[in-house]
């Protein structure tokens, strides 16, 4: 395998059907070692099948999966998932509620004689902060310690993989972040290679060294979190991975144009003359009162630190802007819409993200 070469996990045209249902279709994908990957995606995508299949609770019907240089699954090979070396953490935590925590983490380590298992389990539990919680029982735990009991119940066998489905979505909102920031910690301090779920596109941007957004069983990209927000390549990846307004515009000698007037230049575009759309995100668009303009604020809705208008052209579409939290601009207002400055918003043909002019065919 050339780039691949000790990589952490390789999918290699892995394919699973539930029936008529294809889940996951021929889809590779690599993890580097100690790269932590954010899997996102519509319900019903396959995100989680993709995890059963790495974790062995499901047998690709087609493919290939290696984790750490072994091969799991095959036409040929099945590696049951206790010795997949693959650590699961699961949205609900899913610890045992009869084991106190030493013995929840010691739980997979059977393979150790005694005294390793008890010093690896307080190992781990140092790692995530919580030797103090020893003896309790998860009961007896608030629900970001019970996640980070499963997160050290995980690491303890020192698997190779980590995945996590969906870890944070039971706790509460001003819980997350912390927990989020602490998981994050300890996966880098262990050099953990890791695959985790999210359905909140904010988690997927933060959290991930590269995000792969699945649709139908198929990555449709993966990249680095700038690149996916800043370059999608599809449409889909566009309106998924935040809030997007489209407009019809025209490239000519790369200047951009559209109903609000100038909207950037566009390099290389020189020489060219074509219709595109182009996508704005409320943040890349500005808004000023003039009362000469034919745009008029139609929504007003406070979010705390940023306040998001919609605003309706004079064609009838509309756009939608963050402005600071000082600025409300009242139902009605006239407003000359612009595109920040320095902005590089993605330019659409059909379903596809345009990186250089279309050909005339195109
Ligand atoms: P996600 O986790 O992205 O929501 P899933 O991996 O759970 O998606 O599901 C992918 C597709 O496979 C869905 O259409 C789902 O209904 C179907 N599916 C998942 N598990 C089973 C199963 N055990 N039997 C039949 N269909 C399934």
């Amino acid at each position: 395998m050339r780039s691949t070469d000790g990589a952490a996990l390789v999918l290699e045209a892995v394919d699973k059907r539930y029936g008529s249902v294809h889940a996951v279709r021929s889809l590779d994908l690599a993890l580097g070692a100690g790269e932590v990957l954010t899997l996102i995606g519509p319900s019903g995508c396959g995100k989680s099948t993709l995890l059963r299949l790495v974790a062995g609770l499901e047998r690709p019907d087609d493919g290939r999966l290696t984790i750490a240089g072994t091969v799991v699954a095959d036409g040929r090979t099945w590696v049951p998932p206790e010795r997949r070396r693959v650590g699961l953490v699961f949205q609900d935590h899913a610890l045992f509620p009869h084991l106190d925590v030493a013995r929840n983490i010691a739980f997979g380590l059977d393979d150790l004689p005694r005294a390793q298992r008890s010093a690896r389990a307080e190992e781990v539990l140092e790692l995530v902060g919580l030797r103090h919680l020893a003896r309790r029982h998860p009961h007896e735990l608030s629900g970001g310690e019970q996640q980070r009991v499963a997160l050290a119940r995980a690491l303890a066998p020192r698997p190779a993989v980590v995945l996590l489905d969906e870890p944070f979505s039971s706790l509460d909102e001003n819980l997350r972040a912390q927990v989020r920031a602490d998981t994050l910690a300890v996966l880098r301090e262990t050099g953990s290679a890791a695959v985790l779920v999210t359905h909140d596109q904010g988690e997927a941007l933060s959290l991930g060294d590269r995000l792969a957004v699945l649709r139908g069983g198929v990555v449709e990209q993966v990249g680095s979190p700038v690149e996916v927000y800043e370059a999608p390549t599809t449409r889909f990846v566009a309106g998924f991975m935040g809030e997007a307004d489209y407009l019809p515009a025209h490239v000519h000698d790369a200047l951009l144009t559209s109903e609000i007037g100038i909207v950037s230049t566009v390099p290389g575009w020189g020489h060219t003359d074509v219709d595109v759309e182009v996508m704005l995100r409320p943040h890349e668009v500005a808004l000023t009162v003039d009362r000469a303009s034919a745009a008029v604020v139609e929504g007003v809705e406070y979010h705390g630190a940023f306040v998001l208008h919609r605003v309706r052209l004079p064609s009838g579409r509309t756009l939608r802007s963050w402005q600071q939290h000082s600025v409300r601009h009242e139902v009605g207002t006239r407003v000359a819409v612009s595109v920040v400055p320095g902005a590089r918003p993605v330019l659409l043909r059909g379903d596809e993200a345009l990186t250089a002019p279309p050909g005339p065919t195109a």
